[in-house]
């Protein structure tokens, strides 16, 4: 099965950081064994005759099932063969996993299906990313992006070494490849990935040529180090369901000195020509497209949540809350029918490739960004101080006052060791240390949501919008209107 060999695959020399400590082995340490059982499972779905239809795709000339993330679609089907896939790990995840990988094997997917173009920008892109998208589906990396410079000083620029030293650059060209030194925030799933997408989310200028790069750098290169947060995972799965299982961790990677084959250097010198392949609308929109599917699950998973908790104390009839909880039902509307409408109005690309609207998939991240804290918010006011009330294990329903356990803890619909187990899990999804990563993780991982709004504004023709104000004023200044007799 492959989840057991995505297992194995992970004691390959990485240098991966925790608590001071360099990780001797990945999945044997307790910080990762839950998220990794998980992911193994999963991946496990790809073998299972039963599943693997739902989940992968086979693809020309290969036996075993690809995951559908490198499907490139051409057709309305193939495109919800890839929706159906995302659909599905996110169901198995209630949402809480967000890098899975679909996402950015989507994005070396979307480069892939535009190649012919893109090699307008490197005479050696259309043969590198061929060579790479091929090796990744048929060996089932696990990939992950990290795109963001440190955090060191944004009011400044790299005309300031402090920020351009740390800013991951290229120090020297060898035969082999470039080295590369500097570091990049944040890599979700770093600690077990295969291979990092990297490049800048900045707009660099022509002059900082050595800034300018899109890489895929093994996660086991010498001088590169993956230093993690504290871990939120939690082996009392009782207590902390969702973190014992679904703690997705992020990480800073520090490359010191890194050697980045010429094979993996995908673009490098030119602040342009990197900036286009960036913007690239066919990669941008398959792998954008995983992100609102998956944000459907969640949406869906916090609304059971909210719903189970409102129903245990008996608080469904009061109107307010169940104004709160149809609020939550119109989010979950509004996301699936930004997906129905980006697949639906679906173009083929240059190469015919059918690349979901873009349009509405960037509503649907940006309108997410204010929905998920507001449902976090909404279920604090559904369940009030029960959060705090639940014991601190459910071990005292078999200890000696476990009468009165049963007696206090009752709800109004369950039993009271379902409902302390429902609001230990409620607890887990919204004040744990993992709860409170995932609504900073809604509120920011598709970019800075101020600027995302702020460029929507940049980049529409107000003029559609702005003109007919101006004629309707025009009009009533000329008193228009006939008199009605
Ligand atoms: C949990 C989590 C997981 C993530 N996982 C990944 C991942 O796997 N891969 C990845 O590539 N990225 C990931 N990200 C990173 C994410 O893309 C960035 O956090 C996001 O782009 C915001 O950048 P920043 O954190 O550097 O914030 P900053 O850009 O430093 O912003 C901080 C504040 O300053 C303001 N600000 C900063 N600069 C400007 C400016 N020039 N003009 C106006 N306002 C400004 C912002 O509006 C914001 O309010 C993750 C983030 C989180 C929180």
């Amino acid at each position: 099965m492959r989840g057991e060999r995505f297992l194995q695959s992970l004691d390959d020399g990485r240098s991966v950081w925790l608590e001071g400590k360099r990780v001797e082995s990945i999945r044997q340490h307790p910080a990762f064994r839950g998220t990794l059982s998980t992911i193994r499972d999963l991946f496990d779905t790809l073998d299972d005759p039963a599943l693997r239809d739902q989940v992968g795709y086979k693809a020309e000339g290969r036996e075993p099932y690809a995951h559908s993330a490198f499907l490139v679609p051409y057709t309305a089907e193939q495109l919800a063969q890839r929706s159906r896939s995302f659909a599905f790990w996110s169901a198995q995840t209630h949402g809480m996993m967000s890098r899975l990988s679909d996402y950015a094997r989507s994005i070396v997917t979307g480069w892939y299906a535009a190649r012919r173009r893109l090699n307008e920008l490197d005479p050696g892109f259309e043969r590198k990313i061929t060579a790479y998208y091929e090796h990744a589906r048929d060996h089932d990396l696990f990939l992950t992006t990290a795109i963001i410079d440190p955090q060191i000083d944004r009011s400044g620029s790299l005309d300031d070494s402090r920020i351009a030293d740390r800013y991951l650059h290229v120090v020297r060209e060898t035969e082999d490849g470039i080295i590369v030194r500097g570091a990049k925030m944040i890599a979700t799933g770093a600690p077990y990935t295969h291979d990092f997408i990297i490049y800048s989310f900045l707009k660099f200028e022509a002059k900082d040529a050595s800034h300018a790069h899109v890489l895929i750098v093994p996660a086991n290169s010498p001088g590169l180090h993956i230093v993690c947060r504290e871990s939120f995972a939690d082996a009392r799965e009782q207590n902390h369901p969702l973190s014992a299982r679904y703690d997705e961790m992020d990480a800073v990677l520090f490359f010191d000195d890194v050697l980045v084959p010429w094979e993996r250097v995908l673009l490098y010198g030119d602040a342009e020509k990197v900036l286009a392949l960036r913007a690239n609308r066919t990669a941008n929109a398959l792998a954008f497209h995983q992100n609102v599917v998956r944000y459907v699950a969640k949406l869906e998973f916090i609304t059971g949540v909210t719903f189970a908790v409102a129903e245990s104390i008996g608080v469904t009839g009061f109107l307010h809350i169940q104004e709160k909880l149809g609020e939550l039902l119109t989010q979950i509307e509004v996301i699936k029918a930004l997906v129905i409408a980006s697949e639906t109005q679906a173009k083929p690309d240059e190469s015919g490739v059918l690349v979901p609207e873009l349009s509405y998939i960037e509503t649907a991240r940006s309108i997410g960004t204010k929905f998920y804290p507001r449902a976090v918010e909404i279920l604090q006011q559904v369940g009030g101080g029960g959060f705090v009330q639940a014991p601190s294990g459910v071990e005292d329903f078999y200890g000696p006052i476990s009468g009165l356990m049963h007696l206090y803890f009752e709800g109004a619909a369950v039993s009271a060791e379902k409902k302390v187990q429902l609001f230990k899990l409620a607890w887990d999804l919204i004040g744990s240390p993992l709860g409170a990563r995932h609504e900073l993780y809604e509120r920011f991982y598709a970019g800075d949501p101020m600027r995302a709004y702020a460029n929507l504004y940049n980049s529409f023709d107000k003029d559609r919008l702005v003109d007919p104000v101006w004629r309707l004023l025009k009009e009533t200044s000329k008193g228009r209107i006939a008199p009605v007799l």
